[in-house]
């Protein structure tokens, strides 16, 4: 079986159309009137403005204003003074204009691939579409079209650009499989915008497979079934009827604020782990950003992130948010996650060393920068700074006076941010469970990170499956610890969210209500599945089952009372 990255969610089932994007041919030739050949630049990229605000006028009626953006972007990037100079500059030297358009392109895809993070690599791909188009007009050519294709398409293709995105009849093609381009690439964010299945970066496949072939893609998984056998097919045919009936009834969530059966308000925030997720949870209808991991800006690199570099990510998430909460939480280096140039001693435990908020104690340096970072990006929206892995008052006590060092400093200078940024405690620890009551009275917000809260509260590891027996949010010890965590946020009138896994849990939903959570931090694609959950419940009912649930002993017996009492979405 070959395999991809599930890039928009769907099961895909239908027949392969196999794309072999042929570049453009032409031959290199000196011109001797140069004068003419600017003339046929200018009239290439004419006929390439109307034909790329044609694409984008279609595909903002069939996805929206924001991925019609992608190929106005386009059409900007062929303006670019600095572009369109050099290339003029070649023919008035007498190349002709499709050398001289593939050598200038070819020069910024050099410089864009080179680099290592996601977003300037996609400026590449963008910029090797935008070349192979330009060439077609120059050459008279017609563009690359998926029209007229037959029901239940399904097209296998080393990589596709944004363009033939756009172009396609959306109504026939059943899914994408690409060789290349990985999640946040322009032809997932697309494919997402118009409900199609697609896997990613199935190496391979445009070989493997032939025009006709049956092909089953999940794009949720990225599994692709090539010639599947009768059983394999109807297994598929369920999953997908399953999946589109609950699709459909979870789009009446979408844009629909997150009530209760009795009208009480939550909200469903999303978890992000870098600034570009953000889109995501735009994508996904999520009420701002429950939970941004920052420690990913630190992990796959040689030295640690800017100032300003952090600054960056965390404002752009904010200004993608426009207005809606972001929770920053400082970096939670240490346990599984390594980041060498920090020069983290190796221990015997790292899941219980100098994790988190325990290494920044002896390298203030670092988190200074950091909430430095966090407090500018203050001023473009709703910042709140979160605080990970805290076992001790004195913790959050430290970080809360650098923070105030940190606005005093900003005052001075006269640099923006908000002065009332609030300041809240991850609840992953038994012992910040334990004095959570203390730890109310000093911060401004709890989040409950159950991931870690059930690995320290059964004293087993989260990755290690020969414990995994033990590793369940609804053991009795757990649940008593997010009651009592909520409890405490509720006695001091401060927020509490859930943004562990848990959160996600649908079965967890009547109990996080019963509770008295208000906000739950899930992955985007799980946002309506919460809202949809949230609405099911009123208090009444959330509370018999918490009751019952509450009096049992064994998680496996509260997993199965809850299921069948429930019966999720
Ligand atoms: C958690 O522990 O539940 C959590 C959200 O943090 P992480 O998974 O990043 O440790
Ligand atoms: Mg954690």
């Amino acid at each position: 079986m070959v395999r991809g990255t599930g890039a928009s969610s769907g099961i895909g089932i239908g027949y392969v159309k196999v794309i072999h994007d042929r570049k453009p041919v032409f031959e290199r030739r000196r011109i001797r009137d140069t004068h003419a050949e600017l003339e046929k630049l200018e009239s290439a990229v004419s006929s390439f403005t109307l034909a790329t605000e044609e694409l984008a006028e279609k595909l903002e009626k069939e996805a929206g204003e924001k991925e019609a953006s992608i190929l106005r972007g386009h059409i900007m990037i062929l303006n670019d003074p600095v572009l369109r100079s050099e290339i003029e500059k070649l023919i008035s030297g007498g190349e002709c204009a499709e050398a001289a358009v593939e050598q200038i392109c070819n020069m910024f895809i050099s410089v864009f691939s080179a680099r290592d993070d996601e977003l300037t690599r996609q400026r590449a791909a963008d910029m090797e579409d935008l070349k192979s188009r330009l060439i077609r007009h120059l050459l008279g050519m017609d563009e690359v079209r998926f029209t007229c294709l037959p029901p239940d398409t399904v097209i296998c293709i080393r990589e596709l650009t944004p363009s033939m995105t756009a172009g396609l009849d959306k109504e026939h093609i059943a899914g994408f499989i690409t060789e290349k381009g990985g999640e946040t690439s322009h032809c997932a964010i697309l494919a997402r915008a118009l409900n199609i299945p697609a896997v990613l970066g199935a190496e391979g496949i445009a070989d493997l497979v032939e025009n006709g072939d049956r092909i089953i893609l999940d794009g949720d998984s990225g599994e692709i079934i090539h010639l599947p056998d009768e059983k394999k097919l109807s297994e598929y045919q369920n999953k997908k009827r399953l999946y589109d009936e609950r699709t459909e009834l979870l789009r009446n969530f979408r844009g629909r604020k997150t009530v209760d059966a009795d009208g009480n308000e939550y909200s469903v925030l999303c978890n992000i782990g870098t600034a570009e997720d953000a889109d995501k949870v735009i994508d996904g209808d999520g009420e701002g950003v429950g939970l941004f991991r920052t420690e990913f800006l630190f992990l796959d690199r040689k030295t640690e992130p800017s100032e300003q570099e952090q600054f960056e990510a965390y404002r752009s998430a904010t200004l993608k948010m426009k207005g809606k909460p972001v929770v920053i939480r400082t970096f939670d280096i240490g346990g599984d996650k390594e980041v060498p140039y920090l020069g983290m001693k190796e221990e015997e435990n790292p899941f219980l060393g100098r994790r988190a908020i325990r290494y920044c104690m002896i390298h203030p340096e670092i988190i200074a920068r950091q909430l430095r970072a966090i407090i500018k990006a203050s001023a473009y929206g709703d910042v709140k700074i979160l605080i990970p892995m805290i076992a001790d008052v004195t913790e959050l006590r430290f970080v809360k006076s650098m923070i105030n060092e940190i606005k005093t400093e900003l005052d001075i200078k006269k640099i923006a941010f908000d002065k009332d940024i609030q300041v809240g405690v991850m609840i992953e620890t038994p012992s910040a469970c334990l004095i959570a009551d203390i730890l109310a009275k000093e911060a401004d917000f709890f989040s409950i990170g159950t991931n870690d809260l059930i690995q320290y509260t059964m004293a087993a590891d989260r990755g290690n499956a020969d414990v995994g027996y033990l590793y369940s949010v609804f053991k009795p010890s757990v649940l008593r610890a997010i009651r009592h965590t909520i409890k405490c946020a509720n006695d001091e009138g401060i927020m509490v969210e859930m943004c562990g896994e848990a959160a996600a849990n649908p079965l967890m939903t009547p109990l996080l209500i019963s509770f008295g959570l208000d906000k739950f931090s899930v992955s985007a694609s799980s946002v309506l599945k919460i809202r949809g959950e949230i609405s099911r419940y009123t208090k009444e009912r959330a509370d018999e089952l918490t009751h019952a649930v509450m009096q049992m002993e064994c998680s496996d017996e509260i997993k199965e009372y809850l299921s069948r009492q429930t019966q999720t979405m």
